[in-house]
């Protein structure tokens, strides 16, 4: 079954000179996959993220998440929808300032309406290393132990989807690896589906399909993929 289903999206901008972000991009993500999204910097990775995850809407085209089809509800039950089935990375973390480490971790849940289960958490912020930091504020981290707070973030509310985008651009290459193995271990272990945008090739063959965008269009895809295949 497909995780994320995307049919002919078109998104387009109207600031001043119009832009199409996405001309009719379809892709089936499975669920259970990793996927990477690549292209050159402007070639609609981001809209295509955000599309697909219910935090844009496009201009036309179909959305669905999990079977549902999300361009045909409305704002609220978008948001009701994103908040129970897809869990989200950045690259500049978006944790908040003022919430300790684990308060971060368990906004999605109480944004949700969810009780959060002390010993999920618990056992979350130790797969992550986090135990020790769980009450600290963010600026006491570094960059990679922000980002691990972000991972957890996403996984404690056992999403289905996990959408990525840019996850390890600010990142070291150490940090950058254990975040893409945590995210690799949310597909192979517990059965998450990620869809991941990135334009590092090291990062892609982490994943198990690489989705190439040119010009807001799919312009090609690789399987099981390696660094030098995608930089290629
Ligand atoms: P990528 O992630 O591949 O860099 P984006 O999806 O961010 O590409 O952007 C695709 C195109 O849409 C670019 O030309 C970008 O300038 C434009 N775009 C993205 N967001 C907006 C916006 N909010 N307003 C106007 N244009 C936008
Ligand atoms: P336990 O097996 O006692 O639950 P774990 O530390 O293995 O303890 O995991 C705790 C919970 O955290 C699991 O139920 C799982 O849902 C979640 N979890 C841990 N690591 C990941 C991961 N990389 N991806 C997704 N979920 C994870």
């Amino acid at each position: 079954t497909d995780a994320v289903r995307v049919e002919s999206l078109y998104r387009t901008y109207d600031a001043g000179t119009p832009v199409t972000a996405l001309d009719g991009v379809s892709a089936a993500f499975a669920a259970g996959t990793f996927t990477a999204v690549m292209g050159p910097s402007g070639s609609g990775k981001s809209t295509l993220l955000q599309c697909a995850a219910g935090l844009d809407r496009p201009s036309a085209g179909r959305v669905f998440l999990g079977g549902v089809e999300l361009t045909a509800t409305g704002d609220t039950a978008m948001t009701k929808f994103r908040r129970e089935r897809a869990g989200f990375v950045f690259q500049d973390y978006n944790l908040l300032s003022a919430l300790t480490v684990e308060q971060n971790v368990v906004l999605p849940l109480r944004l949700a309406g969810r009780r959060p289960d002390r010993g999920r958490v618990r056992a979350v912020l130790g797969t992550l290393g986090l135990t020790e930091r769980a009450g600290e504020l963010p600026e006491r981290l570094s960059g990679g132990q922000r980002q691990r707070v972000a991972v957890a973030r996403a996984l404690v509310g056992e999403p289905a989807v996990i959408f990525a985008d840019e996850p390890t651009g600010a990142l070291d290459l150490r940090s950058a690896r254990e975040v893409l193995a945590l995210l690799r271990t949310a597909v192979r272990d517990f059965g998450r589906t990620v869809i991941m945008v990135t334009h590092d090739p090291m990062a892609a063959a982490y994943a198990d399909t690489v989705l190439f965008l040119a010009d807001g269009r799919l312009a090609g895809q690789l399987s099981a993929p390696t660094p030098e295949a995608v930089a290629a």
